[in-house]
């Protein structure tokens, strides 16, 4: 460990990772890193930089499938006690990147505050939330960040301002590795009002997608705006099973851990190759992974 000598507290070697995904399973990451302040990751992001390893960041790993050999270089997750904060300013809600979405939408709920409905049952971070653009056809989370704090690979900390913020799809422009901090300006609005909007998205949520199953969300970005799920079940590929994984039944986009005990990633991605095969001569559309597969050759 000498790479990390006096971070011993915050750093560990050949960590399985599974447990950190919802998918909960794959290999593990030759160093598992949880920074508690912006220092401590300064000071990692400068050791790793020195011994050329590649860094990986991880909120909550809702959106990422490991490999079953592992990852090669440190892992890095912000500590979510320190870095999970939210606060309420008027219309300003702030949140430290760790900060569950879950939290995120219940506080703002509390103050009265609209906007962030669109991401009831999404169980990632706000950093990841921000760096996927989180949301679905309620809205995404892009629509109200108004500023956001990151630190650059060489431990450089700046605000990026929502005029110079671009998201699109399940994505945006942020190319620093790390996500601090996010600011979400939100409307007032009835507290009775956006409970009910969130019910009835969760609602909905719940009665078409497989909420209560190990998964990372929807496996493929909708391409050129068509539903991903029904070209997969259109294809006939609904229930298809490779070891401990299977395409869900109640949702194509979906691949889900039918069996934990047996379930390698290679069974999820070969389900991927094979959806892909079934789709691309059937509909002429290849399809672009939505889930992030670590590491990524
Ligand atoms: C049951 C289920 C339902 C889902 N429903 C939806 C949905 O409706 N809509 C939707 O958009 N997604 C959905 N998802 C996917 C997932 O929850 C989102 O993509 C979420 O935003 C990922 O956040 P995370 O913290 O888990 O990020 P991770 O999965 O840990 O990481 C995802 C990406 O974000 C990066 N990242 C994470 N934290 C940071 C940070 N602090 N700074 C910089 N980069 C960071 C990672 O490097 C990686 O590239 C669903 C997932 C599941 C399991």
């Amino acid at each position: 460990m000498s790479i990390f000598k006096g971070l011993e507290a915050i750093t560990q070697e050949n960590f399985p990772l599974g447990p950190l995904t919802t998918f909960g399973i794959g290999g593990a990451a030759e160093y598992f890193i949880r920074p508690r302040t912006e220092d401590e990751l300064r000071e990692v992001l400068a050791r790793c930089a020195k011994a050329q390893l590649k860094v990986y960041t991880l909120g909550r790993g809702s959106n990422i499938l490991v490999r079953d050999e592992g990852v090669k270089g440190a892992v890095i997750q912000l500590d979510p006690e320190t870095f999970g904060a939210v606060t309420i300013e008027e219309d300003l809600l702030r949140a430290g990147a760790a900060a569950p979405l879950a939290k995120v939408v219940a506080e703002a709920a509390r103050a009265s505050l609209s906007g962030v409905e669109c991401l009831v049952g999404i169980p990632g971070s706000i950093g990841g939330g921000v760096r996927m653009n989180a949301g679905g056809t309620h809205g995404d989370i892009g629509q109200c960040v108004e500023r956001v704090k990151v630190m650059d690979a060489r431990g450089q900390t700046f605000y990026r301002e929502r005029d110079d913020l671009v998201f699109v799809y399940r994505s945006c422009n942020l190319a620093a590795p790390f996500v601090l901090e996010v600011e979400l300006r939100l409307q007032k609005d009835g507290a009775k009002t956006i409970k009910n909007r969130m019910q009835k998205y969760w609602i909905v949520k719940k009665n078409s997608q497989p909420m209560n199953v190990a998964s990372a969300g929807c496996t493929f970005k909708n391409p050129r705006g068509l539903p991903a799920g029904l070209l997969i079940d259109q294809a006939g590929l609904k229930g298809a099973l490779v070891g401990g994984a299977a395409i869900s039944r109640k949702h194509a986009n979906y691949i889900v851990i039918k069996d934990k005990a047996i379930a390698k990633a290679a069974d999820v991605l070969a389900l991927v190759d094979q959806v892909r095969k079934a789709v691309e001569p059937r509909f002429s559309v290849t399809l672009e992974l939505e889930i992030q597969v670590w590491p990524n050759p």
